[in-house]
């Protein structure tokens, strides 16, 4: 039985690849330190024999004894809020982390997939996106944390394949939404559908001119399944270059939901790009792949499972203290 480690296992997409994973017959080796992720998530994998949890921290030095044939760098904090939250833990497990895992892809023989975002091209001048666009980041900006570490993590993880031999594979994310999404992570797809099913308003940031394309979370776990199992190295895109403007998107989920409420303006956050859409013309000619479900089917299947949720999580501010993270 092949055997594949993720990191960021408990969290949104990490749980998705388990999911995947297992149901592929592998034996599975998850690892969190649970820090934005949720073991909620997982649970449903603790009684399969081919299923392993450790709890750790992978900017610290990783030991997984045996062998091992691929590995998938999920670990990160992933939304604005949280950047600001944890900013230093933000670039390590981007930067350290990666070095760590790296290593260890090294030490056995293993594929490494690298997860990148759409967030190295940082406020984009160059619309719809496409992978030779070096970006336009700020690096001392609230998300150059994570902005900065993903491109240091591209950088080390090219490295290593040029110098050592590494094989790795690099996948740049886009806006991706679906179950499994933390409720209170700040981001506009749970952030507005908690807002419609509590009742609230929903804030739109700024003039909600900016725009965004959600991929759902099936579709890009497919597209990095291809891209694992292909021989390219360098970065693709994989989302959907489906785009909207946020404020179409909250009047979208008002008429979803049902809601009686209307939508409220806050202040637009620092850096936030102004617009965002995947070009995904490599996806599609090297991995054969392009998005299948549309967003409305895919936000009728992340509707249900936010209705699921009991209502003490509904109405939980926050389910973390951070303070203990360095
Ligand atoms: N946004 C919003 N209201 C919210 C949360 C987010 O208008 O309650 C906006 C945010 O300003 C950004 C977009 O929605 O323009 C997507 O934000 P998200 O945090 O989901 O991801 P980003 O693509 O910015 O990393």
């Amino acid at each position: 039985m092949k055997k594949v480690l993720i990191t960021g296992a408990a969290g949104f997409l990490g749980s998705h690849l388990c999911d995947r994973f297992i149901n592929e017959g592998y034996h599975v080796i998850g690892m969190d330190n649970l820090i934005t992720g949720d073991l909620k998530n997982i649970e449903h994998l603790f009684k399969l024999k081919n299923f392993e949890f450790y709890n750790h921290d992978v900017s610290k030095f990783i030991h997984v004894p045996g062998n091992l044939d691929y590995i998938l760098h999920f670990a990160s904090p992933a939304s604005p809020i949280d950047y600001l939250k944890i900013p230093i833990q933000t670039l390590k497990v981007g930067s350290l982390g990666t070095h760590n895992l790296l290593g260890l892809a090294k030490e056995k023989n293993a594929r490494i997939l690298i997860a990148s975002t759409s967030e190295v091209y940082g406020d984009p001048l160059v619309h719809p996106q496409t992978e030779d666009y070096y970006g336009n980041v700020n690096t001392i900006g609230p998300r150059g944390v994570y902005d900065e570490a993903k491109r240091f993590q591209e950088s080390i993880t090219m490295a290593y394949h040029t110098y050592h031999k590494v094989e790795t594979r690099i996948v740049r994310i886009f806006n991706t939404y679906g179950p499994r999404m933390r409720l209170n992570d700040g981001r506009v797809v749970p952030a507005f559908i908690g807002q419609a099913l509590r009742g609230e308003d929903l804030t739109v940031f700024g003039e909600g001119l900016q725009t965004r394309s959600f991929c759902y979370v099936d579709d890009l776990i497919e597209g990095i399944y291809r891209l694992l199992f292909s021989d390219y190295v360098y970065p693709v895109n994989i989302g959907n270059p489906n785009e909207i403007t946020i404020k179409d998107f909250a009047e979208e989920i008002i008429r979803l939901t049902g809601t009686e409420q209307k939508v409220i303006y806050k202040p637009l956050p620092v850096n936030d790009p102004l617009q965002r859409q995947p070009d995904i013309s490599r996806a599609k000619e090297i991995l054969k792949w392009q998005p299948q479900i549309d967003r409305s089917e895919g936000m009728k299947r992340t509707l249900e499972y936010f209705k699921g949720l009991s209502h003490e999580e509904l109405y939980r501010s926050e389910h973390k203290d951070f303070s203990s993270y360095s």
